[in-house]
């Protein structure tokens, strides 16, 4: 299996990289200690989302065929992260009337989700500039990720975690041998905790959105996609359903097809569908009414429940300069669309991942039954198995 370090080719040193704000235009070198844009930051404060989140950039021709990405794949740790199959689920296309379906299984990644994409990629950074500790915040995954890759890599790693994390994800974090700080609080503290100790001591932050690299590293997923589909001579995807909390994810996914469109490898932009749950919507109503405002949220799907959604000033402007939509889905059609997954197609996902195809089931009659459609499916079922038993309605 190819590690993701192998599919950047030369891209990175043969390119040439840089941080970019897309709200003021300004341009960073891609150093140690560089987060956000330093003036159009100067407002954020404690349980807000992010002003000022940078993306990467790069001047030159990538390699078709390979992934663009801003380290060099020496520093690559020797971990298989991407790469995950793309199915094609023949009773769910049946079932629903949609031959045109298709599910991105990343439920495969060596920690059980789509964080690895990221984390892989910070620790590629970390490697290269010498730097021995990374810490982050997390509601679940992104810790149980970095955790996953710095064993790999041999890199410290330092993560704030909400004392309601799922116990999978917390002993997974463990296991991997990194330094847990329990957070008695929701995701957002635990955010606003590790911004305060990565400024205080200079530790590398893997702060989804924070960094830039969370978003980059996100990236992959497209173009595996647009390479999957153009092995299977099925063209271009139409639509993507993308699970949304902090909204990463989804910029990330915008990211890889910015660059494909621009190097001539897809012709027109997919739709890309945020989801979110109800109870934890904030992009969706700040697409619907152009402001952010910070509501606690509830929701069974912990990888999206975020009271404010940190790189939701960015998203928005994705979905927006793209034509995107919003859709949310309440806990109960979330609980649902997990069994049909795990029913019909034989693919156990957790919640948040659930919502993404939940999603899809809502707004199915607004899509044609022609077109090309992937559900992004993010995490494991097995990093939460009280929330799958409820869908049961049995003990876990
Ligand atoms: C983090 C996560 C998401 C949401 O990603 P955001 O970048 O916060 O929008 C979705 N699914 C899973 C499994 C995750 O771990």
């Amino acid at each position: 299996m190819k590690s993701a370090a192998e599919r950047t080719g030369a891209s990175a040193k043969t390119l040439r990289w840089r941080y970019h704000c897309p709200a003021c235009g300004a341009d960073y070198a891609i150093e140690p200690g560089r987060y956000l844009c330093g003036p159009c930051s100067s407002r954020n404060g404690p349980g807000k989302p992010l002003e000022g989140v940078l993306e990467c950039a790069f001047e030159g021709q990538p390699e078709r065929g390979g992934i663009p990405l801003p380290v060099e794949h020496r520093y690559f740790p020797h971990i298989p992260v991407g790469h995950t199959p793309l199915w094609e689920p023949a009773r769910l296309r049946n079932e629903l009337g949609f031959p045109g379906l298709f599910l991105k299984d990343d439920t495969r990644e060596p920690s059980g989700s789509f964080k690895d994409r990221a984390s892989v990629l910070v620790a590629a950074f970390a490697r290269e500039h010498g730097i021995g500790e990374i810490a982050l915040a997390s509601t679940g995954n992104a810790a149980s990720s970095m955790a996953c890759i710095g064993a790999a890599a041999g890199i410290k790693v330092k993560v704030f975690l909400p004392k309601s994390a799922p116990v999978a994800k917390r002993i997974q974090v463990l296991q991997y041998g990194a330094d847990l700080v329990e957070i008695d609080g929701n995701y957002d503290l635990a955010f606003d905790t590790c911004v305060e100790y990565t400024t205080r001591t200079g530790v590398l932050s893997r702060n989804t959105a924070l960094n830039p690299l969370t978003i980059e590293g996100k990236k992959t997923a497209s173009y595996e996609i647009v390479h999957a589909l153009d092995r299977l001579g099925q063209g271009r995807p139409d639509h993507v359903f993308v699970p949304t909390g902090d909204g990463v994810i989804l910029a990330g996914i915008y990211r890889g097809f910015e660059d494909l469109l621009a190097t001539g490898e897809i012709a027109a932009m997919p739709t890309l569908w945020a989801v979110q749950a109800e109870g934890s919507s904030g992009i969706a109503r700040a697409l619907a009414t152009g402001v952010f405002e910070s509501r606690p949220s509830a929701t069974i799907a912990d990888s999206i429940s975020v009271d404010a959604p940190r790189n939701g000033p960015f998203a928005l402007a994705k979905l927006r300069k793209h034509g995107g939509r919003a859709v949310t889905v309440g806990d109960a059609q979330i609980l649902e669309a997990q069994l049909l997954a795990s029913s019909r197609a034989g693919l156990f996902v957790e919640p948040s991942s659930a919502a993404a195809l939940a999603g899809f089931l809502k707004v199915r009659a607004e899509i044609g039954r022609d077109e090309k459609v992937v559900v992004l499916l993010t995490g494991s079922g097995l990093k939460d198995v009280r929330g799958a038993a409820r869908a049961l309605g049995v003990e876990a």
